[in-house]
């Protein structure tokens, strides 16, 4: 994994660049993230957020309650609307960067697809991921991330 990860809109209002890889890569078919990517799913690395800075632009954001109750905050640039990246509130210490707002998507290998259950019948799944019929189960995304922080704080 090269570093920094760097990224932004498409308008290159908003930049942002990120000093530590993915911890977590996945792809979720949940209505939310069809509704927020414009197809057919979303793709996401996630990764820590005082790693992360963004160097340009504003963004504005869309709060939706995701079907485990949890609230995510979907960021997107707020000239061109496209979507950069997002949060949960209630734990942010990690930021979800979208994959289309890499400046090198090929980055991306996702481990998990979520929400396979309403994934839509005209686009095929990724043929190396664990599926995953609804939401996430800990090892999915909690467990890495605080398998990573536990790590950190013990460097
Ligand atoms: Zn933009
Ligand atoms: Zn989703």
């Amino acid at each position: 994994m090269k570093h920094p990860l760097l990224g932004g809109c498409a308008c290159s209002k908003v930049r942002y660049e990120c000093l530590e890889g993915p911890l977590v890569q996945l792809i979720c078919h949940c209505r939310d993230c069809q509704q927020a990517s414009g197809g057919a799913f979303s793709a996401f690395v996630i990764v820590p957020r005082d790693r992360l800075a963004y160097s340009a632009g504003s963004l504005r954001y869309h709060d939706v309650t995701a079907e485990s109750g949890r609230l995510l905050r979907r960021q997107f640039c707020c000239e061109c609307g496209s979507p950069v990246s997002a949060h949960w509130p209630d734990f942010n210490s990690v930021e979800l960067l979208t994959v289309a707002s890499l400046d090198e998507q090929s980055v991306f290998k996702p481990t998990h697809e979520l929400w396979v259950s309403r994934a839509e019948a005209w686009h095929p799944f990724h043929p190396d991921t664990i599926k995953v019929q609804d939401g996430p189960g800990s090892e999915v995304v909690r467990d890495p991330l605080r398998a990573y922080f536990a790590a950190r704080r013990n460097r």
